[in-house]
């Protein structure tokens, strides 16, 4: 086709129509809100405050959501053609939530998964020594922290312990005002500069470095064999009727003590731990519970060990999902098969409702900042992840995101397309590619923030607010 030379001579305006009509521009979510909407933005965010507050490990977590259905109609039992919704929960750790449609299950499902774990520090299983007069417990990272992250700051202790009778110990310990809370020494700037300063910044403090100060009283005269040890295990014992082999028998869990906090001046933002991939859990809980009832049948997947690859009995690789079709084609009145389970997710559309790095002002060079997603301009569509030449990427096909991109802009959700990082600068994954293979259609969508993978992380709270509205226009979406 021949192009018209004339319209090189278009005026001002003509040439600004032109840029209006097919320029595409992401639009800041406050531009797109009137006073009324930014006011639920704040109010939705309270909310999802509070629930980071209490769901700082993924046992708590799936306790939380349990607390938060409570009384809205989610059976817990499976009955044969009973149409109800229904709630699932996996050894504590991942959980399902499925409300059935009108429409056929074999027409497919509207999935959101998202994952209800966070790096952290685990306790090893026999944590607990003394050095130097002070009581330690040795610490083992979970997921990709920055190490030099996790030091001089107070930390809290969180996860369950079975007893050697058998019975279970749940605790928390550091987030109360009247708690004591934890931390990990660092070396004093005087002295570091060979043991720090001239290594690398991820070497320069060890995973074995992360031990985090439990005590300092002795136990007995200085006569008594490892009395700050034995100081310590008297304290369980006596609080908690503990001994030392139950540590073995435990998953605890060492987070950034104290409470999600508005950030800013003007409160836009929001500072907490967790927030990778809370933030998408929570929109996905609230898009479930609000949703008007739809054709398609809605399934929220809340799941555990993302950040360590998926694996294990209570992550994405594992069989939870297709378990939970199964029971919801029990619930639907049919006689469920591999065949037909298979078909059934091979039809669905699902959102791997996960967080994406935004565009960080200080470090702009490890981004294209064309493709970048960038902070407070909404939900976030990630059509490939994966690292190099798309290398260990789930990558969304055309179709399907042309599908959404409608979808989100009918139902005004402020929306924007975001990639993680430069070509050659590194990459990551999410839960997404271990469902495509199932052959449905999955694309990674949730807010992006700043200081990711972080004891805070930083979200915009109109990004959490345009992911439960994004989240729900998916669910209820014919
Ligand atoms: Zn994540």
């Amino acid at each position: 086709m021949e192009y018209c030379m004339d319209k090189m001579k278009y005026g001002k305006k003509e040439i600004e129509k032109i840029r209006e009509a097919l320029v595409y521009s992401p639009v800041l979510v406050w531009d797109a809100l009137g006073t009324a909407d930014k006011k639920k933005v704040f109010s939705f965010c309270e909310g999802y405050k509070k629930f980071l507050d209490r769901a700082k490990t993924e046992r708590e977590a799936v306790e939380c959501i349990l607390n938060l259905i409570k009384d809205k109609g989610f059976s817990e039992d499976v009955t044969q053609g009973s149409l109800k919704p229904f709630v699932k929960v996996f050894r504590g750790k991942s959980l399902a939530l499925v409300r059935p449609g009108t429409a056929p299950v074999e027409d497919g499902i509207r999935l959101l998964i998202s994952h209800i774990d966070s790096p952290r520090l685990d306790l090893k299983q026999k944590p607990l020594y003394e050095d130097v007069d002070l009581a330690f417990f040795k610490s083992h990272y979970y997921g990709g922290i920055k190490k030099y992250q996790w030091v001089n700051r107070p930390l809290a202790i969180h996860g369950r312990i079975i007893r050697s009778d058998g019975s279970v110990l749940d605790i928390a310990i550091g987030e109360d005002d009247s708690d004591p809370v934890f931390t990990v020494l660092d070396l004093l700037p005087h002295l570091a500069k060979k043991v720090q300063y001239d290594k690398k910044l991820n070497e320069a403090i060890t995973g074995e470095k992360l031990n985090i100060v439990v005590g300092g009283l002795p136990l007995g005269d200085n006569k008594t064999k490892d009395r700050f040890r034995l100081s310590v295990l008297n304290y369980l014992n006596e609080t908690l009727g503990l001994v030392e082999e139950d540590l073995i028998s435990a998953e605890l869990e060492v987070v950034p003590a104290g409470k999600a906090r508005d950030v800013g001046l003007d409160r836009s933002l929001l500072g907490a731990y967790g927030q990778d991939d809370r933030s998408s859990a929570y929109a996905s809980l609230k898009a479930v519970l609000d949703m008007k009832n739809s054709e398609k049948t809605a399934v929220a997947l809340f799941v555990d060990k993302e950040e360590i690859g998926s694996d294990g009995a209570t992550g994405a690789k594992s069989n939870f999902l297709e378990s939970v079709i199964w029971d919801l084609m029990l619930n639907m009145g049919i006689e469920p098969s591999a065949y037909k389970a298979y078909r059934v997710l091979a039809d669905s559309r699902a959102l791997s409702a996960d967080v994406n790095g935004a565009l960080d002002p200080d470090y702009q060079d490890v981004h294209e900042k064309r493709n970048a997603a960038l902070l407070g301009y909404g939900v976030c569509l990630t059509k490939f992840t994966g690292h190099g030449g798309k290398s260990g990427a789930n990558d969304a096909d055309a179709e399907y995101v042309g599908w959404l991109r409608r979808l989100f802009n009918r139902k005004k959700v402020v929306w924007q397309s975001g990639e993680l990082g430069k070509v050659d600068e590194g990459g990551g994954g999410t839960a997404a590619k271990f469902l495509a293979v199932y052959g449905m259609n999955i694309i990674d969508c949730g807010p992006a923030v700043l200081s990711m993978h972080s004891p805070f992380e930083i979200s915009h709270k109109g990004d959490i607010y345009m992911t439960y509205k994004g989240f729900r226009a998916f669910l209820e979406a014919p």
